[in-house]
């Protein structure tokens, strides 16, 4: 093994540590996200809530402008019978009276359930923010226990970062330039020994001349299969 293919394959080692961090690190910021969105969720059931209740309080208002108007149209019937004498005019004026009144005791109940109606969805508000503090409470612990593991894998990142970056100065120029192309268009693991006669990602057969200059001289291959950087493993 030439001590280019060993640096390169320091790097590759480096690279893969520090693959594995970000992976784990990803891990962790996904956790974080689902515990937003469930907040989240909860949360746009309040204003899913709010909006109804909003709604329940124009119906209400307007039921409360009716009232209101047959209200004073029977207060004015009864002020008319008290000066009217008694004859034709009252009698159409107390059949009037006595049909709005039950006009206006139909509005009134429509009042009611408009108003039992804005209770009932101020209690769900009620109950959907409760549910988010009780959320918010619950997800204390976790989140801390995430932000500590967070905080550890990032002074880890960094380190592995620094480990990989010093590997990469030592490998030689074009050597390094192959693998980082590769690394950035495929898979991560981008240098590969020969398994047996053939390669070590993809079993595609490597002609024997190759594989023969590759044990003298100690070169980096390429796989015509796949496309890996292949060498010949010091145990095959
Ligand atoms: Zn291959």
């Amino acid at each position: 093994m030439t001590p280019d293919l060993e640096k390169l394959l320091d790097l590759q080692d480096k690279d893969l540590t520090l693959l594995e961090v970000d992976t784990r690190l990803a891990g962790v910021l996904q956790e974080e996200q689902q515990l937003d969105e469930a907040v989240e969720a909860v949360e746009a059931s309040i204003g899913v809530a709010q909006r109804s209740v909003a709604e329940s309080i124009r119906r209400r208002i307007e039921v409360e402008g009716r009232v209101e108007t047959y209200r004073k149209l029977q207060e004015g019937r009864r002020k008319r019978i008290e000066v009217s004498r008694p004859g034709k005019d009252t009698v159409t004026l107390m059949a009037e009276l006595e049909l709005s009144r039950q006009v206006l005791a139909r509005e009134e109940s429509d009042w009611f359930r408009a108003q039992e109606a804005v209770q009932a969805q101020e209690a769900r508000v009620a109950e959907a923010e409760a549910h988010v503090e009780a959320l918010k409470a619950a997800q204390v612990e976790p989140r801390e226990a995430l932000a500590a593991r967070k905080s550890e894998l990032e002074a880890e990142r960094a380190e592995a970062l620094e480990a990989r970056d010093k590997c990469a100065d030592a490998v030689a120029k074009p050597l390094r330039s192959r693998y980082e192309r590769l690394r950035g268009s495929r898979a991560p693991v981008a240098v590969v020994a020969l398994a047996g006669d053939a390669c070590g990602a993809c079993f595609t057969a490597v002609p024997m001349n190759r594989r023969a200059n590759m044990r003298m001289t100690g070169v980096v291959d390429g796989c015509e299969g796949c496309g890996v950087m292949l060498y010949y493993p010091e145990t095959a």
